[in-house]
């Protein structure tokens, strides 16, 4: 069997003295769409900054495209295809949203190839279009998380990472959001979604893992989750 594109193996994330990912294992082959989910403290978070570089790895192994990637810096993660937009988005507020646009494609040398992409981007973010010269700051929060997804599509990542993408917004911001996601990973995006709200997550993926004080406690196929007892009464409010 092929080699999964992302695997995690014992991942461990330490602040000090605190163990915040106790040993984290997972893998999401080319084309899935995987969740995340859990409680607020469970090590969520923590363990994309390990994906991505912004958090060093106290243990474990972290294996990207047949690679390790623990040693590399986030640039270099960026580089080989694994993209995040980290909770509360990180757009540059006072730069304006082209700007921040081709922020995204910093790393890109196909500057033509770029422009036609933010283009047929507008497609899906007409807002964006329409203030393309405004400062991104200026912008509501829905349109500031689609400036930050479309900022991460430009830098064209294999594995696209999101750290709750709804939280904040308004419901037909967050069905829109995630109308957005859906087309891109029907295009062939790998996804790997933290986010909050477990319901939807479980709706709009193949896989999950369920994630309880630093480890993974449940996982499986995301529409059986939505069914399984445990998932229901913690985290389905039923
Ligand atoms: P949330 O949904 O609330 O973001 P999470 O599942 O993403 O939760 P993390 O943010 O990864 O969880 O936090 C895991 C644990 O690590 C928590 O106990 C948290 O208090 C702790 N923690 C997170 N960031 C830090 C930090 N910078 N310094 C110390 N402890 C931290």
């Amino acid at each position: 069997m092929s080699e999964a594109l992302l695997q995690i193996a014992g991942l461990k994330v330490r602040y000090g003295a605190i163990e915040a990912v106790k040993s984290l294992d997972l893998h999401i082959d080319e084309g899935e769409r995987v969740t995340l989910i859990g409680a607020n403290g469970a090590g969520k978070s923590s363990s994309l900054k390990a994906l991505t570089g912004l958090l060093p790895a106290a243990a474990g192994q972290i294996r990207f495209a047949g690679r390790s990637i623990l040693n590399l810096a986030p640039h270099e993660r960026l580089t080989l295809g694994i993209a995040m937009v980290p909770e509360g988005r990180g757009i540059f507020a006072r730069m304006s949203v082209l700007e921040n646009l081709q922020a995204g494609a910093f790393l890109r040398r196909d500057p033509q190839q770029v422009n036609l992409e933010i283009r047929q981007l507008f497609e899906h973010f007409p807002r964006l279009e329409e203030r393309l010269q405004q400062s991104a700051g200026l912008l509501s929060g829905g349109e500031q998380q689609m400036l930050a997804l479309a900022r991460a599509l430009l830098s064209k990542p294999r594995l696209l990472v999101l750290d709750e993408p709804s939280m904040g917004l308004a419901p037909i911001m967050v069905e829109k959001l995630f109308q957005v996601i859906d087309d891109v990973c029907r295009q062939g995006m790998t996804l790997l979604l933290v986010e909050q709200n477990a319901r939807l997550a479980l709706q709009v993926t193949d896989r999950a893992y369920v994630m309880d004080t630093g480890r993974i406690s449940l996982s499986g196929a995301s529409d059986q989750l939505l069914d399984h007892p445990e998932v229901r009464s913690a985290y389905l409010g039923e």
